[in-house]
């Protein structure tokens, strides 16, 4: 079976692990902070602070945002359902922001509408986290635009999106958000195992997503509600979390990052290539933006008009033919969990539209070139 993603180790990686496993520190060592600097420096960000997954990151970044009850939180329908349960950990609301079909990511339009209603009715949101899908980013210069009309904070999902850039500029530079969040499980563009990242440029976020990742504990004096008691003491100032990144995890994380930019030039040279076999037929593929250098996390494409069944027969044809297709993603406000929160078919129907057609196949820098030309015949056959 041709897997839709996979990490790729090597030797370099495995030594890394091994040294700090020989070392003093397994967690809350050097390592992490190395990370955490590797990360800041290459996207062009101030501030990094590393926890145990991307969940954990937008969780800690929503509380940062001081989200809580009463709130409001916005996000994309098309997106893995962390992205919005970060937002009622802290017992906020979330609603969703309908897609554009050929980007799948959140449509600006749509989100101008929303929001010229949202202030009608006084219940404008909070925070919005806009998911960067595939790899490509949103429409960040617009999206900010908006913020400052209409006065809502911006995070990031950006776990597809490691490596890409918006407008000349590495996606997680932060220049029109608040806080970006990454992901490092084994199918993302580069892992530490389980693992994730939140980086802003301001420090007050920062030392809040600091705090919430260790229990709420700090042993800054600085912090503390009165003079230290002496070098053991520390203090509990908030409820926070143990979403601490190991050592262990960091170290792979690092050293998976020397390789950063030839994993998404591989990942962008097989796009080029599907893109390519597929431009004579009837099959969509996400459109690439010209302010983007897309990560290509996910290779997506859109069935011409398909219905549910022609939809499941393609991906079950393709998985017979050994090449693990999948659908990224079932829209969030359909999963039975939300469905109880009171959404129901047909509200975001972009959303809906997409989840008919679309399709990931295999991408990842292990493909080679006789597997990529055996999935695309097999695709085309589909038709
Ligand atoms: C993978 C993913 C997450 C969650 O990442 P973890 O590191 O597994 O917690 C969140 N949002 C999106 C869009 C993702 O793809």
């Amino acid at each position: 079976m041709i897997p839709y993603g996979k990490q790729d180790i090597n030797q370099a990686d495995i030594d890394a692990v091994i040294e700090v496993l020989h070392s003093d520190w397994l967690t809350q060592g050097s390592t992490v902070p190395k990370f955490e600097q590797a990360i800041a420096d290459k996207c062009q960000v101030k501030l990094a602070v590393a926890v145990s997954s991307a969940t954990a990151a937008l969780h800690i970044a929503c509380l940062a945002l001081d989200i809580k009850e009463k709130d409001r939180v916005w996000t994309s329908p098309i997106t893995f359902v962390a992205s919005a349960n970060c937002a009622l950990y802290c017992g906020a609301t979330v609603d969703f922001i309908d897609i554009d079909l050929n980007s799948g990511n959140i449509s600006v339009m749509t989100l101008e509408k929303k929001l010229v209603k949202a202030k009608q009715q006084n219940k404008l949101p909070k925070v919005i986290i806009v998911v960067h899908l595939a790899g490509q980013s949103c429409d960040m210069l617009a999206i900010y635009n908006l913020s400052q009309q209409y006065g809502f904070k911006i995070i990031e999902d950006a776990s597809h999106a490691i490596g890409g850039q918006y407008k000349n500029k590495p996606v997680g530079c932060c220049q029109f958000s608040d806080i970006t969040v990454f992901s490092f499980h084994p199918v993302k563009i580069i892992t530490s195992a389980e693992g994730g990242m939140a980086v802003t440029n301001t420090q007050q976020l920062a030392e809040k997503m600091q705090l919430y990742r260790s229990h709420g504990i700090t042993a800054n004096e600085q912090q503390m509600t009165e003079p230290s008691h002496g070098p053991w003491y520390y203090q509990q100032i908030a409820l926070g979390f143990n979403y601490r990144m190991t050592d262990i995890q960091a170290a792979l994380g690092l050293s998976q990052l020397y390789r950063i930019d030839s994993f998404i030039e591989q990942r962008n040279q097989l796009a080029k290539k599907y893109d390519k076999a597929f431009k004579e037929t009837a099959i969509t593929p996400l459109i690439a933006d010209k302010n983007c250098l897309s990560a290509y996390h996910l290779y997506l494409i859109l069935l011409p008009q398909a219905n549910a069944e022609q939809h499941k027969k393609a991906i079950i044809t393709l998985r017979e033919q050994n090449i693990f297709a999948h659908v990224h993603y079932i829209p969030v406000h359909l999963q039975p969990f939300y469905q109880n929160l009171g959404f129901k078919l047909g509200d975001f129907p972009n959303a809906e539209q997409y989840y008919q057609q679309a399709i990931t196949l295999p991408l990842h820098p292990k493909i080679t070139r006789l597997e990529q030309n055996y999935i695309i015949e097999k695709v085309k056959a589909l038709l």
